[in-house]
């Protein structure tokens, strides 16, 4: 596979994007979606993807796409460190399998960080509940809303 392979419109994000399978949102408009990752590396880990850009990693897309969905990192992760209050947050973005990207549509994590909790392992392990992914989802939703 090369670094950067041809998007696939049948990736899971995109099946996300059209609605075919569900997901925790924390934040849509007609550019961007925010949800949580099924897999969380840590309470409140999510995920934010730009809707109409068919890029599979950051070489893929264009820079005015590519600014609007880094406002959008900003902002909920923004609502991440107001609404959970994590003592730090990571903000990853991984480009090639090699490098453990496994979904190939762009897309940037926002992993909190609490002292004292190891993170969880990448894409991995099991689901998380949706009733446990959707309390985090409203303390994170409710700060966006005042924000
Ligand atoms: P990558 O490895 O491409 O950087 O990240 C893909 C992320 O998507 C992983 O953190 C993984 O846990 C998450 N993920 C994989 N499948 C699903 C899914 O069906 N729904 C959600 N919400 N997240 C997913």
């Amino acid at each position: 596979m090369s670094l950067t392979p041809a998007y696939d419109a049948e990736n899971i994000f995109a099946k996300i994007i059209r609605g075919e399978i569900p997901s925790v949102k924390l934040y849509e408009t007609d550019d961007i979606l925010a949800f949580m990752d099924v897999f969380p590396q840590s309470d409140g880990h999510c995920l934010v993807i730009h809707k109409r850009a068919t890029a599979t990693d950051l070489f893929d897309i264009d820079r005015e796409m590519l600014a609007s969905l880094m406002a959008g990192v900003q902002k909920i992760a923004g609502g991440v460190k107001d609404g959970l209050k994590p003592d730090g947050i990571r903000i990853v973005q991984f480009n090639g399998a090699p490098a453990g990207q496994t979904v190939f549509h762009l897309h940037f994590h926002i992993i909190p960080v609490y002292e004292g909790r190891a993170l969880g392992a990448h894409a991995g392990g099991t689901p998380a509940e949706a009733s446990a992914l959707e309390e985090l989802a409203d303390k994170i939703r409710s700060a966006l809303l005042k924000a």
